[in-house]
């Protein structure tokens, strides 16, 4: 709703997936955090290929908002890429990207503001605590955070959540990447510039539920550390020399042991597995290089990053594609 030139204008991204038991209170929350603000705001709704009717709720809570700017995506990409669909859209000085489903509560925002003002390019919102989620998830998403810190050369603060602010400054670097992975939590992390951290209490979901099972959270992590780290290949390049060491001492081994006492026969169980090991370890290497094939595979089709459907935004005739 206002242009570049006007330097008290934020944004607010929102990616929505099938959220319509919740997306009614999602604005009023959003309003009331920044009622106090002096600041001039618009939103940026995306829904992420919904199959509710999350996009009728949308254009509902629209009407009469000159502010609301919707952007409906052909199908479902993720929620990343959603919220780049977002962010490419946005006008403001700054961004803030804020789930739809009220777990990182709206009233931070002000918090990432302040620590805007005082000079930070990026401020990222902590989860101090996890309402809501079982043991097994934290306790992932402590290897997760714990990997990705020690492989990658991506200073991903532990328990980093999905609330955060970039400035224009940041917004228009993210904006020139153009891989095919969008890792958004790790890109906003590795591309520098002064960040700042806002420590929040992560809330249970007030409705709906978590768009991810644990398959698809252990793919995404798999995508996320291949993303940012060679150290998985490298791996087994360190495990080959290891195992053609340890063959070529066994080799010097039974050719001694030859030459002294004779051929034997026994051994059967050594060379059964010494198979499956190496047969094993191969199979898992094989696998690990194909993760990064997967990549590349993905980059040389070079297919747009998403499919827009329909946009709502209040001067549509400047904003359609
Ligand atoms: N989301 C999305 N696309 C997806 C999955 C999720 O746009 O494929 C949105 C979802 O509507 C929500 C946010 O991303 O606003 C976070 O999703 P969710 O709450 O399921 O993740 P969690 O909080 O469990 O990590
Ligand atoms: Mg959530």
């Amino acid at each position: 709703m206002t242009t570049d030139a006007d330097n008290t204008t934020i944004s607010i991204v929102i990616p929505v997936y099938n959220e319509a038991d919740i997306l009614r209170d999602c604005l009023p929350a959003l309003d009331q955090a920044l009622a106090a603000e002096d600041i001039r705001h618009e939103y940026i709704f995306v829904d992420d290929g919904s199959t509710d009717n999350s996009w009728d709720i949308l254009l509902d809570i629209s009407r009469n908002r000159p502010d609301l700017t919707l952007i409906s995506l052909s199908r479902r990409f993720g929620k990343d890429i959603a919220v780049f669909a977002g962010i490419g859209r946005a006008a403001g000085k700054a961004v803030v990207v804020i789930d739809a489903d009220l777990q990182d509560p709206p009233a931070i925002i002000p918090g990432l503001l302040q620590k805007w003002r005082q000079g930070h390019d990026i401020v990222i919102g902590i989860r101090r605590r996890r309402r809501g989620e079982n043991w097994i998830r934290r306790l992932a998403a402590k290897i997760f955070y714990k990997l990705i810190q020690t492989i990658s050369d991506c200073d991903l603060p532990p328990d980093s959540g999905d609330l955060c602010l970039l400035d224009r400054r940041a917004v228009d670097v993210i904006l020139q990447f153009t891989e095919r992975t969008r890792y958004f939590k790790g890109l906003i992390n590795w591309i520098g510039f002064r960040r700042g951290f806002v420590e929040y209490t992560r809330e249970k979901r007030k409705g709906g539920k978590s768009k991810w099972s644990y398959m698809q959270l252990t793919a995404f992590a798999i995508d996320a550390i291949t993303s940012y780290s060679r150290l998985p290949l490298r791996i087994w390049t360190l495990a080959g020399i290891s195992a053609a060491a340890i063959g070529f001492c066994y080799g010097v081994y039974v050719f001694v042991y030859t030459i002294v006492f004779g051929g034997r026969v026994p051994g059967y169980a050594s060379m059964v597995m010494l198979i499956l090991f190496l047969g094993g370890i191969q199979l898992i290497s094989i696998g690990v290089i194909s993760e990064y094939i997967g990549h590349l595979f993905l980059e040389v089709k070079n297919r747009p990053l998403f499919v827009i459907r329909e946009i709502k935004a209040p001067d549509e005739k400047n904003k359609a594609e």
